[in-house]
């Protein structure tokens, strides 16, 4: 429902006047990294929209990015059920963690026990590495030659993957036509990447799609 904006004071800050802010890419809803906030960092952040925390090694307030350039550009602010922690959802420049890593994130301890059924799942992993790959470029990745390469060269390969598909298809190729689709998504993935497409708005529109289409069968895209 309609909500108004809880007045600060009821956050529940904790002794040390801290209160865990988790940030998260609004774009790619990744988890990039967990700090502390105290009231003052927490206003300005209200105030300016830049991610601003309470350094609790530097004991001092703490502008995300001010000596890296790694910047966050705060989108939205909001309090969990109880008010004891606030989420930073963010448009992050670069890599959120200071060594170079696009989420603090990424050190595995219990990896996922099987992968995902079906291609949701997929897709948004492949979409999220993308996404990383994209922030920080690292050597020898191929997003990063894609990305060197600029969005046309990118347009028209999926362009000719297309072509493989159609192909693949015509001809039966089961084997080949999974891997000339595997190519087109990944293509496609990439491409709404750099544009900021997130999967969700693709699944979007296709739900908004469904159980329209009845027995006349889906509309012509176009
Ligand atoms: P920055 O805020 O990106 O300019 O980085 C300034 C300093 O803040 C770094 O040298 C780190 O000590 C610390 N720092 C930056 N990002 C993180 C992070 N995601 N988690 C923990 N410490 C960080
Ligand atoms: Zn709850
Ligand atoms: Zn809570
Ligand atoms: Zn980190």
């Amino acid at each position: 429902g309609a909500t108004q904006r809880p007045d600060l004071s009821s956050l529940k800050f904790g002794t040390d006047g801290l209160i865990p802010v988790v940030t998260q890419d609004a774009r790619t809803g990744a988890v990039l990294m967990q700090a502390y906030a105290d009231l003052a960092a927490l206003e300005r952040t209200l105030a300016t929209r830049e991610a601003t925390y309470y350094s609790r090694s530097r004991a001092g307030q703490w502008i995300k990015g001010a000596t890296s350039g790694h910047t966050q550009r705060v989108v939205s602010v909001s309090l969990d059920c109880d008010g004891d922690s606030v989420l930073y959802r963010v448009e992050q420049t670069g890599a959120a963690c200071h060594t170079g890593e696009y989420s603090c994130f990424h050190t595995p301890l219990l990896a996922e026990q099987a992968p995902a059924a079906g291609l949701d799942g997929t897709l948004e992993r492949v979409y999220t590495t993308i996404s990383e790959r994209l922030a920080t470029l690292p050597e020898g990745s191929y997003v990063a030659r894609l990305h060197a390469g600029g969005l046309d060269r990118v347009l028209k390969k999926i362009s000719e993957e297309s072509g493989e598909v159609l192909l693949a298809a015509k001809n039966g190729d089961r084997a080949e036509l999974a891997t000339e689709v595997a190519d087109l998504l990944f293509h496609t993935l990439f491409a709404m990447a750099e544009v900021g497409v997130s999967p969700g708005e693709v699944a979007a529109v296709l739900q908004g799609r469904e159980g329209r289409s009845g027995l006349k069968g889906p509309k012509e895209a176009g």
